[in-house]
Formats: structure tokens, C-alpha cells, sequence
């Protein structure tokens, strides 16, 4: 069979226009990959910014609403000088991070008032200190002026080594009438963290993040919203009105680099994945062409086959029958022996012509096969007996052996028939210079069997895979010579079907073959 080429170029079409474009979309989605990634990583990065965004604006907004209490308590002293030292006390003792309250003047920087928190026992500040450490960061007033003019308020966070326990933020305050101008709030940050932000933090992580505060100086954790998650902090920053501390967030359980990870793993799985169902729709559709183009060579195979099958049967008859019409045979014993040749033929040609008919009556579902007890052993050697002489005479030497059992098997006689008879045919047509067949019935593991075995050319393991398939001819070596069909086989196996049995072949190739139709039995 010449397919290889057409199956070549099919094969070719089929990887340039499905598998090349899957496998450059393969490519390209895994290199892009590693973008995504980066792209889901700035993502979260931004979210997780945010954030932290949210968190220092809220504490911006505590030091708002102090600034701001602190101005009224100083415009309501214009007014109720006797209330002053009272609301400062409440002041203090209601925001209990706060320790201390300087309040200076504009000009020189000088502390003109220092508010002590009465809750603790806090050392007391002298104001020559104070007046001293407050110089010492006059730049930073300076630049708070300069943001006032513009409009806004802003917020100075100052250090001095006297205070290294506590955080210290500079503003202005907002009075035309006061000689009071700028105020420090020396408060405790982690009082401040603990009592103000942990609630707005727990707020923030929505469940779905891990924050945690960290003491830069002392390089300890003061919170976290997970305790006894150990997962890598994510992102750090620093407090803007607490830069000796900041503040870290990753995502609750799962690191973004892991949650990342197991993305991209899912995505390579499912683009393996897809890559292998196409491959193997690939390769059944391959495959199924192939079927189809192998149907296609073997059918016209067929049509060359059946022609000569029949016009060497036909060529014959028409030959004998015009030299008897023409009386050209010399003797009376010639006549017979032309007669012989074309009822010889004739029959031949009804085989042949049978085959074909019975083949497409199969393959249209019409034959309707009526079943009957049968003893197998006399079924069998009634249909041996009326070929043994048909072989003897054709040179053959054969024999039956039958089988020591009594049982029976349900069967169509004349489709059984027709499968050993195939059967024999084909014993003889591929038989060769050992003229030796032999036919056998058996009982074995409840089964009926009919063995006819052969001395002839055998079967190649490859071919004996192939030779019950329709239409399908060993074309090797010489027995292209034998004519056939290729349905005799297909019919034997439908004819086996049919019985609910099974066909078996032992064959070895320039040694023999032997076929075996196991059929149920009756016992
Ligand atoms: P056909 O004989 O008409 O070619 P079959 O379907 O009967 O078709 O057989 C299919 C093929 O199986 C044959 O072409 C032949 O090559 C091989 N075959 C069948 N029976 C035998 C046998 N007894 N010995 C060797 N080859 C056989």
C-alpha cells in the first residue's frame, strides 16, 4: 500500500496548523508568566501601600483632633482664665499616651508652660531645659511656618537625648489673640500604639492581612494582628509621626510569593494539561485518517481483486463453452472434461459472487440467522466429508479428528458451515508445497471447538492482527498470485460473533496456520 506519502503531508498539515500555534501559545503564556507575576506582585504591593497610607492618615488625624482640642482649650483660657489648668489635667488624663505639653512662643522659642500627665509619676521638666532642646530643633519650627503660610498644617516629629523613652511631635497652634504659638506633645508611643491604633489596625486587616508594629530601636515587635503567624513580612515602612518605629503587613497564612507560586504552578499544570488533550486529539484524529485513507487503498485493492477474481472464471467458461458450441472438442472424454472445467468455473464464480452478497447483507443488517441444537462432532464431519475428496483430488492429504465429547452448540448451520468452509479455502489457497491440512473438533474449558489447520505459508504476527479487518489481503511476498477477496475472514469473524464464541490463530510465517472457532456448548 502506497499511503505513507498522503500520511506524511497530513501528519504535517496537522502539526503546522494545530500543534505549532499551541505550542508558540504554550511559550508565550509561560514566558508571560513571570509578567504576571510581577504584575499580581505590584498589585498587591500597591493594596498592601495603601494600606499603610490608611494607617499613618489615621494617626495624622488623632494629632489633628489633639491640635485641635488643645486651640480651643487656649481660646476658652481668653475668655475663663480659672478653667485653663482644669481642661489641660482633663486633656492629659483622657489621652493617657500623652506625658507632657509644652506650649512656646512664637519670637525666641521660649517655653512659656509645661502640662505634666498627673496619672503617672513622671519626672517634672525644668523649662531651662526644655526652652534648650526646643532651640535646638528651631529649624523645624522654621519649616512649620513656611507650611503654614501655604495653608497647611503639619506635624514635627523631634528627639532629644533626655526623652529617648518617648516620641515628641512639633506643631503650630492656630491663635491670633495667644502668645502661645507652637506646642510639643511628649507622649508614649507604645501606649499610643497599644491604645489608639491597635483597634484601627485590627480594622484595616480585614482578617485578610497580618500587621505588626515593630520598635526599630530596639528591634522588637510591640504588635502584630496575628500572633502566631510566623509568615515574612511583606512590606515595611516607617511611621511618618513615629519614625523610630514602623509598621509591617504581609497576607494572612499565605506569603504573596507562595500565593504567586501555586498560581503560576496551577497555570503550567493547566497548560500541560490542555497541550496533552491536544496532543491525543491529535493523534486520534491521525489516526482515524489514517484508518480512513488505508479503507480508501484497501477498497480499490478490491475492486482490482473481485475484477480478476471474476474475469478468469468467466474468460474460461466463455472459452470452453465456444469450442463445445463450435464442436471443436475431438473426443467424447474432452467434451466431459470442458463441461467439468465450466461447471467448475461457474461455481467458482457463484463463491465469489455469494461472498459479496453475504458481505453486504452483513453489513446492511439483513441476514437473519436461525439457530438450532447441533452435535458438533457430525456437523462437522458431515461438511469434512464432502470436501475431503474435493482436496484429495487437488493433491492435498487431510484428515479429521474428532473429538471425544457428546456436547452440542446452538448454531446457524448453513452461516457455520459457511465459516469452515471459508476456512478450508483458505487452507488450501495459502498452502504451498507441504500439502497438509487438518480438521479437529475439541471440548476445552466448557467451549466447543473446530480446529483446520494448515502446512502453508502462515501469517506474520503483524498481519494476523489485521486479516479479520475488512477487505484486508497479506500483500507480501508471493501471494499476491492467490486470488481472494479479503471478506472471507470478515465473514468467518461476524459468523463467530454471531454465535457468541471467539476465533483464535496460531500461525508461524512458511510454517503453517492453525484457526480455531470456539463456540458455547450445550452440554
Ligand atoms: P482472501 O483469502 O479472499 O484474501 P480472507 O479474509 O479469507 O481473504 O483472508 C485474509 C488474508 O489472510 C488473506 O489475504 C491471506 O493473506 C491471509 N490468510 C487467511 N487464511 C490463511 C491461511 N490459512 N494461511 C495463510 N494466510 C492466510
Amino acid at each position: 500500500m502506497i499511503i505513507q506519502k498522503p500520511l506524511t503531508k497530513i501528519a504535517l498539515i496537522l502539526f503546522l496548523i494545530i500543534l505549532l500555534p499551541a505550542l508558540f501559545f504554550s511559550t508565550y503564556e509561560l514566558s508571560s508568566l513571570n509578567e504576571n507575576e510581577k504584575v499580581i506582585q505590584s498589585i498587591y504591593t500597591n493594596q498592601l501601600d495603601a494600606i499603610l497610607f490608611s494607617v499613618n492618615q489615621y494617626t495624622k488625624d488623632i494629632l489633628d483632633s489633639w491640635a485641635a482640642k488643645l486651640n480651643l482649650i487656649l481660646v476658652e483660657r481668653e475668655t475663663n482664665n480659672e478653667e485653663f489648668g482644669k481642661k489641660m489635667n482633663e486633656f492629659l488624663d483622657l489621652n493617657s499616651s500623652v506625658n507632657y505639653i509644652l506650649f512656646a512662643d512664637s519670637s525666641s522659642n521660649n517655653v512659656m508652660e509645661i502640662f505634666t500627665s498627673r496619672k503617672k509619676e513622671l519626672p517634672a521638666i525644668n523649662i531651662k531645659d526644655a526652652t534648650k532642646f526646643y532651640k535646638e530643633n528651631k529649624h523645624l519650627a522654621k519649616r512649620l511656618y513656611a507650611y503654614k503660610k501655604e495653608g497647611y498644617q503639619k506635624y514635627e516629629s523631634i528627639s532629644d537625648s533626655n526623652f529617648t523613652k518617648y516620641s515628641m511631635i512639633l506643631f503650630l497652634m492656630n491663635l491670633k489673640y495667644s502668645k502661645v504659638k507652637s506646642c510639643v506633645i511628649i507622649y508614649d508611643p507604645n501606649v499610643f500604639i497599644k491604645q489608639i491604633l491597635t483597634p484601627r489596625l485590627q480594622d484595616v486587616s480585614q482578617e485578610k492581612f497580618r500587621i505588626t508594629v515593630f520598635d526599630n530601636k530596639n528591634n522588637r515587635t510591640i504588635f502584630s494582628t496575628e500572633r502566631n503567624d510566623s509568615t515574612k513580612i511583606e512590606q515595611k515602612k516607617s511611621f511618618w509621626l513615629l519614625p523610630d518605629y514602623s509598621i509591617g503587613i504581609s497576607l494572612k497564612g499565605k506569603t504573596i510569593a507562595s500565593l504567586v507560586e501555586s498560581r503560576s504552578e496551577f497555570n503550567i499544570i493547566l497548560i500541560i494539561a490542555l497541550n496533552l488533550i491536544l496532543l491525543i486529539g491529535l493523534l486520534f484524529v491521525y489516526r482515524s485518517i489514517r484508518k480512513e485513507i488505508e479503507l480508501a487503498q484497501i477498497k480499490s485493492d478490491f475492486v482490482s481483486n473481485v475484477s480478476h477474481e471474476l474475469r478468469t472464471p468467466l474468460a474460461l467458461i466463455s472459452m470452453f463453452a465456444e469450442t463445445l458450441e463450435l464442436e471443436r472438442a475431438r473426443s467424447e472424454e474432452k467434451k466431459k472434461e470442458y463441461y467439468k472445467i465450466i461447471s467448475q468455473e461457474a461455481n467458482r464464480l457463484g463463491k465469489i459472487v455469494n461472498k459479496i452478497l453475504n458481505f453486504s447483507k452483513i453489513e446492511a443488517g439483513k441476514i437473519k440467522y436461525h439457530f438450532s441444537e447441533i452435535d458438533l462432532n457430525n456437523f462437522v464431519e458431515d461438511i469434512y466429508n464432502t470436501y475431503s475428496f474435493h482436496l484429495k483430488s487437488n493433491g492435498f492429504q487431510c484428515s479429521f479428528e474428532k473429538g471425544e465429547f457428546n456436547n452440542k452448540t446452538s448454531a446457524d448451520r448453513e452461516a457455520l458451515s459457511e465459516a469452515i468452509i471459508n476456512l478450508i479455502d483458505n487452507a488450501v489457497k495459502y498452502s504451498d508445497e507441504v500439502k497438509l491440512i487438518t480438521v479437529k473438533t475439541g471440548l476445552e474449558n466448557n467451549m466447543v471447538f473446530i480446529e483446520v489447520k494448515d502446512k502453508g505459508i502462515g501469517i506474520s504476527k503483524d498481519d494476523q492482527k489485521k486479516i479479520f479487518d475488512k477487505f484486508y489481503r497479506v500483500t507480501s511476498g508471493n501471494i499476491h498470485d492467490t486470488k481472494g477477496t479479503g471478506l472471507g475472514l470478515t465473514l468467518v469473524k461476524h459468523i463467530v460473533n454471531i454465535h457468541k464464541g471467539t476465533i483464535t490463530i496460531e500461525s508461524t510465517l512458511g510454517k503453517g496456520s492453525s484457526f480455531r472457532i470456539y463456540l458455547p456448548s450445550i452440554s
